[in-house]
């Protein structure tokens, strides 16, 4: 194992989340390596230290406090961007419908001369299933 997955494991264990089995390939490491083995001593102190620590008090208007601290939010620019985006939104699906009607005239308009061009050269005339070139 090396120090830094020891070092992972170390802060598992000191969270009461690290499994049996790794906790044993920990204390392996841990009886040959003294830097994690002091590390390890050094998150313990830490974490005594931290849970001997109390709840401050906080004072009742803290809230009112960060509140006011706090950027205030400008409404009107929102709506403005917002406006905006929807301007933008209607503005491409506009585009991007009048870009799909064209296309398709096009096509409609090029199905219409690839049939009429093809009645002309069928052997049975428009209705025929056959459809037959042949050079005159
Ligand atoms: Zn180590």
């Amino acid at each position: 194992m090396r120090c830094h997955t020891a070092e992972h494991l170390i802060s598992q264990k000191l969270d009461n989340e690290l499994r049996p089995s790794l906790d044993a390939k920990l204390q392996k490491h841990l009886q040959r390596c003294p830097f994690c083995t002091s590390l390890y001593q050094e998150y313990q102190l830490l974490q005594t230290g931290l849970q001997q620590l109390s709840n401050p008090d906080f004072p009742p208007q803290l809230h009112h406090l960060v509140m006011t601290a706090l950027p205030k939010r400008n409404r009107s620019t929102e709506l403005r961007k917002f406006r905006l985006s929807m301007a933008a939104a209607s503005l491409c699906l506009v585009l991007s419908i009048t870009a799909g009607t064209l296309v398709g005239y096009r096509g409609y308009g090029d199905y219409q001369n690839l049939t009429e061009n093809e009645s002309s050269t069928t052997l049975f005339g428009e209705n025929s299933l056959m459809v037959v070139t042949y050079d005159e």
